[in-house]
Parts: structure tokens; C-alpha cells; sequence
């Protein structure tokens, strides 16, 4: 036993925790511990540590202190309970329920009423006045117990009930007698009995020791994992596991279950929100397995209970400062709080709310931004259906998770994800989903039930997945066998068939809807004004939060942009200017005919025609560019890559040549194009002449870009602009290469200001995308103005992976193993990548204290990796345009507080 063992406590009692210990209780225990004492009549109980669940998982035992303390505290809740587990004639009862830190819907289980067995459920039923009661808890014992701790297939116990309620003649589970469930608990026996070899466990506390253990087992599932991955919730941090004395909810008419929300999840407005389900108990409400009556209905029911649970409700939104969900029980009565949490919201909810709660005065500005994140803005700025396109309506049902998506009805998971692997997009149809859907989900344009409301299974992890769902829609009817639907009127929809489906308005179309722009990006554009009195609530909200983000970031966001209509719309959106112009796209169409005649060139006078003839063009480029971004910085990248891109194709070419050549009609210049694609064919062109290698092999090439770029800077200023550009130099090594670069340039550079009598003040950076560079940083610093940290080489080289190749042949396999939780080419490797990063950036500024940092490549506008080049104390990060508004809202996170993951 090691002294970590000894000294941890891992058993905490309800009373003991809080809701800021979630990483050792758990975010279900945590928050049952801060409701208890809030004072809210939570059942009493108590709770495993993760620390317990990480032992067990590292050792394969429990720890061995992990017994007795548990017999401790399941002695003092006998002792508050006044019964005892397995008491024949008074049982105690218990949930035994799962909970990590981060709530993972329907990965793992939690199994009901275990404490009874043959000996005391005839005391219960005594207890209760209630034999129905007791044996249909009995019978949820076993069926739980038999598919989640032991494995049993769940559908032989749903066939065996379903068998009872036909001979019952009935639909209704509650037209069932003791008589029949008694039946039914003997039936279930039997069949644990031969699925397992076993009898059914009749010892209360090895019940209760094997779900606990069953519990652990379960963070390990293939399900959870994949969840996790998803997620990029990290492996390792175990579940922990509550024990909870039981309530009943099936103990008649004035018992029951129900869940609810402190605002609507979708909308963020506040009223009273939720499903409540008479005479049930625990997840018949979310299994959609009979029909709920919304919450507010319980008003008349339950007067009494309606009110106190409206209190509570308003106690935890004031307490938590935010939208909660809720579970609890009515148990002859009396209300009772089974879990509570920050809920899971649409994204559109999530700046509402946030806006929302700040004009109430409940959390102020930096924290707002916490309660939003780049990846919720991201769905924002998708397209949606057009509103009045002539699409034939089939459907309506809950508008569960916003979106529009198009695509082919597929009816079952496994063809989802056939059908997705070969490039189709599908909408997954189910008459409910369950946690073996995830993959299709995962697949799936979109979900689509006809069964289950805002709090069902598809509802709830679409949401999380930011997919588009809708559930719950009715008049459909599903049929899984025969992979078809029935839409009103009989129409018959088959596999196939294209279906379009609006995850925010919940209607159901056949056919292909066309989509309009998001009223984000129409806000963004500046084609909707935010204080128009029609704007929508939505862009009010995200016109404050960016407001918000702006005011406090420190980061500036700049824009990949190589044209000017790039260049206008990523200002509208916020640009700081261009972080990254790369001139190759400029060397393409009709122009790259001049670069064929400049790689082909003999001799100089054939390469410097080639040259003069690209300059005016080049210098009317940069001209429209700066114009666009006038005021702003422009980071003009010189050429980049390897030249036979600008070639054709080495086969096509081949075949031309050798067709001619049969035919006796050689063309010249094809066969001395084929000589140069020969030449300049390369093993690995990414690692070979491209870069400043090209400028430095290259005479006038780099020479002519300059010359462009400073005479278009001279143009602007003629006319009265306000030019800013900045040369950079890509896939430096050494600094040797950026000093003859640079002594180049800046002659050019100054025979341009001698001819046009201006003074442009170009500044002269290098981009850092080799590992060389970035471990010689000092040394290149002295020749170099700015870094771009050019991230997607940087990465490639630092892993040594050729995006390329590497992204489809083994990346699936690296995430499936975790070896990586997330591709480093979607989120900044901080260990590997970003440790460059960082000590580059250190190194360059000892050099020269001012020198500007930036980071242009894909990873400017991913969510995480901004929080790291802001922690890093980079200047700017550089983006795609649609990603600017992300890149400014993530700053302004990263600058307000925490990281971005923690808002999950
Ligand atoms: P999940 O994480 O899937 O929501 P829970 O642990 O919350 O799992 O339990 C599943 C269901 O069982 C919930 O509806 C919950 O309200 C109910 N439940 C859990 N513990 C108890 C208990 N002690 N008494 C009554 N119902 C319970
Ligand atoms: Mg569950
Ligand atoms: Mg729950």
C-alpha cells in the first residue's frame, strides 16, 4: 500500500463538499453536497472520490482503505435513515450513481433501489403500504443491475416486460399488477441466471460494492471514450461515485419525476421549463418510455410541491449565477432534489443568457465572456433555411439543437456512417437515439426523432456536439426495420431520400431547402445594425459580448487575406490589419504563363523579361490591397512555394509529350516545359526549393515583389493613403539567408523611395516555421523586424508529419489510441509546437525588445490555441476572415480569465 493510499480520504458525505470540488467528487457530487447545504432537501448520502475510481483503474483493486470507509459512512446514514441495508423488514435503499467532472450524457450508469432482494422486498412493500410498489422497484433492481454491473443484453429484459404487458393486454407498464411484476422479478431472475451463470446477488452490500466497481469500469467503455476524445476531455481523471439514499416516485398518483431548466436552453428566456412524469421513477422521464406533461402542469397536481420547486429553482439560478438544469422526485408529496448542474445550452442561448445575467447584475462583464465560447459563435455564423422557400413541410417537432442541415434520410447508424465515410451527407432518423447511436450521430448532418423532448438523449448530446436536432417530432412515423418514415397523409419517405431539417425552428421538410446567411454574419457584414429596434435578441447579445471582448483583449486579430474583397470583408468583420498575404495566388490564371517563361529562362535577359512583365502586375495587386486595409498593417508574404506547383502536371505533361512525339509534332515548348518538371521534380517539395531558398536562387525574383510592394506603398501615398505594408520572408533557417535577403531588399526598397521622393517605412520580418529558426531566434532577430510563427510548417516539421499524408492515413488511429486528443494542426501542440513557440519568442525579444510577434496559419483562429498565443504574449494572432470574430471573442476570453476549456 503506498502512503498516498494511507493518508487520502476517499469517501466524502453529502454534507462534507462543495460545488468547486468537482475534480475529486465529481460534478454530480459536487453539486449534491452544495444543495445540501444550500439547505434543499437533497436524499441523504455520500460520495467515492475520483481518487478511488484513478487507483482502481491504475491497480485493478479498489483501494484497500476505500472498504472500511465506506462502511463508516454507510453505517451513519442507517443511523440518520433509522434502517439498515437489507433490514428485511425496513431496507434501506440506495442509488449508486456515476458523475465526473464533466457530465457526459448517457455514458455511464447508475443502477436504482439496490439494497433489495427476496428478503426485504416483501418489507418494503410492508413499509410503503404498497405491494406494487415493491416489486415493480424489485424488477427495475434487476433489469438496471443485470444490464449495466453485469452485462445482461438490456433488450431480453424490455422483451420480457414488453411479453407481460401483452399478456396484459395493455401498452401501459403502470396496467401491470404485484401480481404480474412479481412474475416478471422471477423472470428477470431467470434471466441473469442463464446469461450469467449466476443467481441474481442477494447480499445487499456486495449489490452495492459490484455497481460501485461497475461504475469505475464504465469510464473505460468504448462509449465514454469516444465521448471524451470528442469532447477533449482528458482521459485520466476517473469518475466518482455517489451513493444516494433512494426516493420514490412510483409510490402512486402523488409521486412522480420530472426534470427541469431555470431558463429555456434553447431560447435563454426565463419561465418554467421542463417534463414531469406521475407514478415513475428515475429515467422513465428521459427514455421517453411513457408520455410527460410539461412542468407546468404539475401546478395543478401539486400545488404545494409546484411552489417550493419555483423557489428552489430561483434560489440556484441566484446561486449559481447561471442557467441550471435539474432532476427531482415527488415522493407522496414531498419534494426531493436529486441533481442539479450548470446546464448545457444552444449557443444562441448562451449569448443571450450571458447578456442577460449582466443586466441583472448577477455576474459582471469579464465573467460573461466566460460564459461563451469561439466554438458557439463559430455555429452562429452558420447559414439558415430560407424562410419562405417553397419546401413542402412534413414534420414539426422540437427545435433541439439550432442549425439547418440537408441531407439523405438514413435510418440506422451503422449506414450512417457508411454512407458518410463515402462522401454523402446523411440525417440520421430514429424513432429515439440511445448512447450505441453516438457514431452515426457523430456521422450525421443532422438527428431527427420522433420520439423524446428537449431533455431526451438526442437532444441533449446533439446539443453538446453543436448538431443540428430535431426531436420529438411526432406525426412521423419511424419505421427502423424497414428503413422508411410515414409523413401525415401517407406519404412514404425511404432510405435515400433527401430530407431538410431546421434545428431551430423544429420543422421537418422533404427535399433540399435552400439556406440564407446566419443574422450574425449579417451583423457582422454591417447589413444589420444591432440598434435597430427589429434587430434580433441574438445580435444584440453577440454585439455586446464582441464589445465586451474587444474592450479587454490584448491581442490583435489580423486576416489571412490575398485579395482585396478578402481584405474589406475581413475589416468589416474586425481586422487589424493582414497578417499574412501570400503572393503565390497572384502568380496563377492567366499569369501563369509569365511564370512558366520565368522557370524557363536560359538566360537573363529572357528571366528579367519574365520579371518586368509580372511586376506591374504584382504592383496593381498590392495596390488594391492596401487601398482595402488603408491605415492597417499588410503582411505581404514573398513566394513561397515549391516552383513546380506553378508547372503542369508531371503525367499529363509526360502523355502530351510522348502522344506529339508518335505523332512526329514535337512542340518545343512542351518539351522544354517536360525538362523543367524533371528538373524541378522533387521527393519531398515541402522540405525542398521553396521559401527564401527560391529568392536566394532566384535572381530579381524576390527583388521584383519588393519593388512591387514599395512602389504600390509610393502609389498609395501619391494619392493620399495611408500604406503600411510589411515584407515577410518565409522558411528561413539561418540568418545568413534573411541578411542577403534583406541587404536586397532594402536597396530596392531605397531606389524607390529616391524615384518617388516618399519615405515608406516597410518593415522587413521572417516568418518562424523551421525548427532551426526558432531555436536560433536571438541571432535572427537581428536582421529581423517581426516573427510570424508559421505554425502549420512549424508543426509538420517539428513532428516531422507531411500534413498531406499523414491526416488520411494514420491520424484516425492516433486519435482512436489518444495518442493526440485533437489533430496539432486544429489546436497548437503546447507541449512540442508551442514550447518553440514560446522559447522563440523569449529568445527574439531579448535580442530586441520590441520586435512584433504574430502567428499566422490555421491555429489563429482555433479557440485554444489563441488562449496560448495570448499566455505566450504574442501581438496578433492571423486568421481566415469568417474566423476573425471567433479569434476576437477567444481573445477577449483569454485576456478576461480562464482558459477556453473551462467553459464546457
Ligand atoms: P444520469 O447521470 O444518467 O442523469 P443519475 O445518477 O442522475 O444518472 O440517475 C438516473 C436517474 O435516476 C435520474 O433520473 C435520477 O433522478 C434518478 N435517481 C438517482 N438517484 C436516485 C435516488 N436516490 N432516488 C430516486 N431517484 C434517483
Ligand atoms: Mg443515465
Ligand atoms: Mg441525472
Amino acid at each position: 500500500m503506498s502512503e498516498d493510499q494511507v493518508s487520502k480520504k476517499f469517501v466524502y458525505d453529502f454534507t462534507e463538499g462543495n460545488k468547486d470540488l468537482k475534480d475529486l467528487l465529481g460534478g454530480k457530487g459536487a453539486n449534491l453536497a452544495e444543495m445540501t447545504n444550500l439547505g434543499l432537501p437533497v436524499p441523504p448520502g455520500f460520495t467515492i472520490t475520483t481518487e478511488a475510481c484513478k487507483v482502481y483503474l491504475e491497480t485493478g483493486a479498489e483501494p484497500v482503505a476505500l472498504c472500511d470507509e465506506v462502511s463508516a459512512h454507510l453505517e451513519a446514514l442507517e443511523r440518520q435513515m433509522g434502517k439498515r441495508l437489507g433490514q428485511p423488514d425496513n431496507p434501506l435503499l440506495v442509488s449508486v450513481r456515476s458523475g465526473a467532472k464533466f457530465s457526459m450524457p448517457g455514458m455511464m450508469d447508475t443502477v436504482l433501489n439496490i439494497g433489495l432482494s427476496d428478503a426485504s422486498v416483501a418489507g418494503l412493500a410492508a413499509q410503503a403500504g404498497n405491494e406494487r410498489f415493491a416489486w415493480d422497484s424489485y424488477r427495475r433492481l434487476i433489469q438496471m443491475f443485470g444490464k449495466t454491473v453485469l452485462g445482461v443484453d438490456g433488450e431480453l429484459f424490455e422483451e420480457a416486460l414488453d411479453e407481460a404487458k401483452r399478456a396484459k393486454n395493455t401498452p401501459n407498464d403502470l396496467d401491470l399488477d404485484a401480481g404480474d411484476l412479481e412474475r416478471l422479478v422471477d423472470h428477470f431472475k431467470e434471466i441473469v441466471a442463464k446469461q450469467t451463470g449466476h443467481e441474481f446477488p442477494q447480499e445487499p452490500r456486495e449489490q452495492m460494492d459490484l455497481a460501485v466497481r461497475a461504475v469505475f469500469d464504465s469510464w473505460n467503455t468504448d462509449r465514454a471514450k469516444l465521448y471524451r476524445r470528442q469532447e477533449r476531455i482528458p482521459g485520466d481523471l476517473g469518475t466518482a461515485v455517489n451513493i444516494c439514499s433512494m426516493v420514490f416516485g412510483n409510490l402512486g398518483a402523488d409521486s412522480g419525476t420530472g426534470v427541469a431548466f431555470t431558463r429555456d436552453p434553447a431560447s435563454g428566456h426565463q419561465g418554467v421549463y421542463g417534463d414531469y412524469l406521475q407514478n415513475a421513477q428515475g429515467e422513465d422521464v428521459v427514455a421517453g418510455i411513457r408520455n410527460t406533461v410539461p412542468l407546468a402542469d404539475l401546478e395543478q397536481l401539486d400545488k404545494s410541491s409546484y411552489d417550493q420547486l419555483m423557489q428552489i429553482m430561483s434560489t440556484l439560478e441566484t446561486h449559481y449565477k447561471d442557467l441550471c438544469d435539474i432532476e427531482f422526485t415527488i415522493e407522496r408529496g414531498k419534494l426531493w432534489m436529486l441533481q442539479t448542474r450548470v446546464g448545457k445550452r444552444t449557443a444562441a442561448a448562451a449569448f443571450r443568457i450571458a447578456t442577460q445575467l449582466v443586466d441583472q447584475g448577477l455576474i459582471d462583464e469579464a465573467e460573461a465572456l466566460q460564459r461563451v465560447n469561439g466554438a458557439q459563435l463559430a455555429q452562429l455564423m452558420f447559414p439558415r433555411f430560407e424562410e419562405h422557400a417553397k419546401s413542402q413541410r412534413i414534420g414539426w417537432g422540437i427545435a433541439a439543437s439550432p442549425g439547418a442541415a440537408v441531407g439523405k434520410a438514413v435510418f440506422d447508424s451503422y449506414t450512417a456512417v457508411k454512407w458518410s465515410r463515402s462522401g454523402e451527407k446523411v440525417i440520421l432518423i430514429r424513432r429515439e437515439t440511445n448512447p450505441d447511436d453516438l457514431n452515426g450521430m457523430i456521422a450525421a448532418e443532422g438527428i431527427l426523432t420522433s420520439r423524446g423532448g428537449k431533455t431526451s438523449h438526442a437532444a441533449v448530446v446533439a446539443r453538446g456536439m453543436g448538431k443540428t436536432c430535431v426531436c420529438g417530432a411526432e406525426e412521423l412515423e419511424v419505421d427502423t426495420k424497414r428503413r422508411r418514415m410515414t409523413v401525415p397523409g401517407g406519404a412514404v419517405i425511404e432510405e435515400g431520400d433527401v430530407v431538410s431539417i431546421d434545428g431551430s425552428s423544429g420543422k421537418v421538410y422533404v427535399g433540399e431547402v435552400p439556406v440564407v446567411p446566419s443574422p450574425v454574419v449579417e451583423y457582422f457584414e454591417g447589413r444589420m445594425h444591432a440598434g435597430a429596434d427589429d434587430a434580433d435578441e441574438l445580435v444584440q447579445a453577440v454585439h455586446r459580448m464582441m464589445a465586451y471582448a474587444d474592450r479587454v483583449r490584448r491581442l490583435r486579430v489580423r486576416a489571412n487575406a490575398d485579395n482585396a474583397e478578402d481584405a474589406s470583408r475581413a475589416r468589416r468583420f474586425g481586422a487589424q490589419g493582414i497578417g499574412l498575404c501570400r503572393t503565390e495566388h497572384m502568380f496563377l490564371g492567366e499569369r501563369r504563363e509569365l511564370v512558366e517563361r520565368l522557370i524557363l529562362a536560359d538566360t537573363d535577359a529572357e528571366r528579367d523579361e519574365a520579371l518586368s512583365a509580372l511586376l506591374p502586375l504584382q504592383k496593381a495587386d498590392f495596390i488594391e490591397l492596401l487601398e482595402a486595409m488603408d491605415g492597417l498593417p499588410v503582411t505581404v508574404r514573398l513566394l513561397d512555394p515549391p516552383l513546380h506547383e506553378f508547372l503542369p502536371d508531371i503525367t499529363e505533361l509526360s502523355v502530351r509529350v510522348a502522344l506529339a512525339e508518335s505523332r512526329k509534332d514535337s512542340n518545343e515548348n512542351d518539351l522544354r516545359l517536360l525538362q523543367a518538371v524533371h528538373r524541378l521534380h522533387e521527393q519531398n517539395p515541402m522540405l525542398g526549393l521553396r521559401g527564401v531558398r527560391l529568392g536566394l536562387v532566384i535572381p530579381g525574383l524576390f527583388a521584383m515583389q519588393v519593388r512591387a510592394i514599395a512602389e504600390a506603398a509610393a502609389h498609395r501615398r501619391n494619392v493620399k493613403g495611408d500604406p503600411r505594408p510589411e515584407i515577410m520572408i518565409p522558411l528561413v533557417g539561418t540568418v545568413q539567408e534573411l541578411e542577403i535577403v534583406r541587404d536586397e531588399a532594402e536597396k530596392v526598397i531605397a531606389e524607390v523611395q529616391a524615384a518617388t521622393g516618399t519615405d515608406l517605412k516597410i518593415t522587413l520580418g521572417t516568418m518562424i516555421e523551421l525548427p532551426r529558426a526558432a531555436i536560433t531566434a536571438g541571432q535572427i532577430a537581428e536582421a529581423a523586424e517581426f516573427f510570424s510563427f508559421g505554425t502549420n510548417d512549424l508543426t509538420q516539421t517539428v513532428w516531422g508529419f507531411s500534413r498531406d499524408d499523414v491526416e488520411a492515413s494514420f491520424f484516425t488511429a492516433y486519435l482512436e489510441k489518444g495518442i493526440f486528443g485533437v489533430s496539432p494542426f486544429e489546436t497548437i501542440d503546447r507541449e512540442g509546437v508551442g514550447a518553440l513557440v514560446r522559447s522563440a519568442s523569449e529568445a527574439g525579444r531579448a535580442t530586441r525588445p520590441g520586435l512584433k510577434l504574430g502567428v499566422c496559419g490555421e491555429h489563429g483562429g482555433d479557440p485554444e490555441s489563441v488562449h496560448f498565443f495570448h499566455e505566450v504574449g504574442l501581438d496578433y494572432v492571423s486568421c481566415s476572415p469568417f474566423r476573425i470574430p471567433v479569434a476576437r471573442l477567444e481573445a477577449g476570453r483569454a485576456a478576461a480569465g480562464k482558459r477556453s476549456s473551462d467553459s464546457r
